[in-house]
């Protein structure tokens, strides 16, 4: 388990660095306004940049973000140049103003957190499952003696996707709830307006329709449809 966290926070530090300049190609923003805007944002937000790039994302996907690596308040921001050709300069900084709101509220180590503690009452169920007959014979399978942990495993791993139905509203909702305080954040430090024009534009591309089944949105999105995005920043503005 140890070895697991371990190679998944190995994976976060070396994947901005080292892995995603192997796929694709980065230069520095040139754009000297765009700078200027960015820089400031970052300042007001209490962060120092480590360098602007531009990726070009064009190449695999159309779906156009920007992301920052770096641990601290130190950060390499990196635009995906779709996002850029997409977006105007305002817009460009709400989003990345979202991004930081996610950083500030350190939703992702929350994230990462919540993942293994999943993992732990996983592994715990199942050793309590593994001595309960019930949890066999519920499944109509009776094990011979001596083979009981491996027939747990593999039942248990057949029964896991039900479970995984039933949490998944649970983890769809916190990650809605991430996405409405990231907006927040935007709204207070860039122009909750420029969000709103800007998260249009994605979800366009994205095509994803704006105004899902509000059932089916609850159960499976884990972002919020853009429409009750753009009501709620309507309210801040
Ligand atoms: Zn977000």
């Amino acid at each position: 388990m140890g070895h697991w966290v371990a190679f998944n926070l190995g994976v976060l530090v070396l994947y901005p660095t080292v892995i995603a300049p192997m796929f694709n190609r980065f230069e520095p923003l040139q754009d000297e306004a765009l700078r200027a805007r960015v820089e400031s944002l970052l300042a007001r937000c209490g962060f120092a940049s480590k360098g602007l790039f531009v990726m070009d994302g064009s190449r695999r996907s159309a779906h156009g973000n920007a992301y920052f690596t770096g641990l601290g308040r130190s950060k390499r921001i990196v635009f995906f140049d779709t996002l850029l050709s997409r977006l105007d300069a305002g817009e460009i900084e709400a989003v990345l103003a979202h991004e930081l709101g996610h950083f500030h509220h350190r939703h992702v180590p929350r994230r990462i957190a919540l993942m293994f503690a999943a993992s732990l009452a996983g592994l715990w169920l199942l050793g309590w499952l593994s001595r309960r007959g019930w949890f066999y014979q519920g499944l109509g399978v009776t094990p011979a003696a001596g083979e009981f942990d491996a027939t747990a495993l593999v039942l248990f791993f057949l029964a896991m996707p039900v479970f995984g139905f039933l949490l998944r509203p649970l983890a769809s909702w916190a990650s809605r709830r991430h996405e409405f305080q990231a907006d927040a954040y935007a709204a207070a430090h860039a122009r909750a307006g420029d969000l709103v024009s800007a998260l249009v534009k994605l979800y366009e591309d994205n095509a994803s329709t704006l105004t899902p089944d509000p059932l089916h949105s609850a159960f499976y999105d884990s972002h919020p449809p853009a429409a009750l995005r753009i009501g709620r920043l309507q309210e801040v503005r």
